[in-house]
């Protein structure tokens, strides 16, 4: 084994070390504390970026982080997973100058001060008598569950996981974001009197209309579902991987031994297949290939991501398509068909379509494929609601997140696709919020 892959052997542990308090003191000094400062516009949920940072600067660590999870209720995982250069720290005006101040790491330090020192920053409102069932745990279910809360409502959130949390608790490798961390925000929102019942899944234990008659509103937070089916012979071989299943696992430490030593390929670009293909290497994978029909300009993983990944040793195939997975005669992947590709014309995604060149079948050896091209969508359940869809895209009023069903509301990946939005956890986090404000608005007006 080489010196890089020996550092990333079985190690499950944040890459990213948290700031040392010398740097944490310089990092918020340097800050302008700007009026209406342009972070804080950039900032899909309007964290006073200056006022948690100069709270920081005087010492005041439980204000700062109160500053920070009052905005975002999941200020610890975003300050984590945030694309910061894309959101707040690119929009510094420090930019301009030196540096942009490190908003992120920041962010991370007055939170964790608040997970270190068990602080509940929080309470819940005085009841006022209503019932609210969210459906679904990840940062949009919880982030309209505190707010709701907040407000004196009763909330019970449906999820069918064991734990809650979404994607932040079983989906975001480890090594960027910790469990623990995820399992703090859940906390924090249990704390205020929400009641979570997990291994409960809508639509199978409970039907949605028991729910629809139960509650006097209801958000549909569920997310989106597993990944497609590539549609090439060979996908029922032993071998072939769905990556989120497959991070799923490794996040809940369930670590095997299988991957070791073997050659894998993940077909896809996006953040789900940069996670899978960083992650194999931590499972001992010799070889890890990223395969993508478009080219490097269109991929979706977040310029860090890619950076990472390519530090992590993982090899890039770009305009490459894989045709077909081929037996090794004993049920088991052994090499894949893949033709290359060209680019033709714009599509309705903006992107230029790949386009296959003739005569261009190659093989690659590959002990393992693993499919991260997206993710389906829970068609059947938001159909059994009866809401207006879009392939599985929940239509909402983009002000209020209200569905064409006036008592149900969506919000995060669900609401996410077909060229709106982004599925981003800050962004699943402000719908949560928007959707708890349209919904106190309307049992206001009910009064
Ligand atoms: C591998 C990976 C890496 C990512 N990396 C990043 C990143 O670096 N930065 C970033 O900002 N975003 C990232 N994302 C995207 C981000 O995780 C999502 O946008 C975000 O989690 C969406 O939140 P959500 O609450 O809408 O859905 P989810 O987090 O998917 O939560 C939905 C919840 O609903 C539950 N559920 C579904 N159906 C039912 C049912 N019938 N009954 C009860 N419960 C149900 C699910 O079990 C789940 O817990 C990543 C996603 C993946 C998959
Ligand atoms: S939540 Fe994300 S975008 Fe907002 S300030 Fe924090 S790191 Fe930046």
């Amino acid at each position: 084994m080489n010196a890089p892959e020996k550092r990333l052997w079985r190690n499950f542990d944040e890459v990213k070390l948290d700031l040392k308090p010398k740097e944490v003191m310089e990092e918020a000094n340097r800050c302008l504390y700007c009026y209406d400062a342009p972070c804080t516009k950039a900032c899909p949920t309007g964290i006073d970026i200056p006022s948690f940072i100069k709270k920081i600067a005087t010492g005041n660590l439980k204000g700062s982080a109160r500053v920070i999870m009052e905005a975002n209720p999941m200020g610890a995982t975003c300050a984590r997973v945030c694309p910061t250069e894309e959101l707040c720290e690119g929009s510094c005006v420090l930019n301009d100058a030196s540096l942009p101040i490190m908003i992120g790491d920041l962010q991370r330090h007055a939170t964790n001060w608040a997970i270190k020192n068990q602080q509940q920053l929080f309470q819940a409102g005085k009841a006022n008598g209503k019932t609210v069932a969210i459906i679904g745990s990840g940062p949009a279910g919880l982030s309209a569950a505190r707010e709701l809360a907040r407000l004196g409502y009763k909330v019970i959130i449906y999820e069918k996981k064991e734990k809650a949390g979404g994607l932040d608790t079983y989906g975001i490798v480890p090594f960027r974001l910790p469990q623990k961390i995820s399992l703090w925000e859940v906390k924090q929102v249990e704390q205020l009197g929400v009641e979570i019942r997990t291994n409960t899944e809508i639509g199978k234990d409970i039907d949605a209309e028991t729910i629809m008659n139960q509650y006097d509103a209801v958000v549909l937070a569920i997310g989106m579902s597993t990944v497609p089916m590539l549609g090439i012979p060979g996908e029922e071989l032993n071998g072939v991987y769905d990556a989120i299943q497959l991070i799923e696992r490794v996040k809940d430490g369930q670590i095997t031994d299988y991957f070791i030593g073997k050659r894998a390929a993940v077909i896809g670009a996006g953040n789900t297949a940069i996670d899978a293909a960083t992650c194999l290497k931590r499972l001992g994978a010799d070889n890890v290939k990223m395969i993508y029909r478009r080219t490097e300009a269109e991929m979706t993983a977040y310029p860090f991501e890619y950076a990472f990944a390519k530090e992590e040793g993982i090899e890039f195939r770009w305009l490459t398509q894989p045709k077909a997975i081929i037996d090794d005669g004993q049920g088991h992947v052994g090499k894949m068909e893949c033709v290359d590709m060209k680019l033709g014309e714009t599509d309705t995604s903006g992107r230029r379509r790949p386009v296959e060149v003739k005569d261009s079948k190659f093989t690659i050896d590959v002990d393992v494929v693993v499919k991260a091209i997206g993710q389906t969508r829970y068609t059947g359940l938001i159909d059994a609601f009866g809401l207006a869809h879009d392939g599985g895209v929940v239509k909402v009023d983009p002000k209020t997140y209200q569905t064409s069903n006036e008592k149900v509301f969506a919000a995060g990946d669900v609401i996410f696709g077909k060229g709106k939005g982004e599925a981003m956890v800050v962004s699943a986090a402000e719908q949560g919020k928007r959707a708890a404000s349209a919904i106190h608005e309307q049992m206001l007006s009910r009064i």
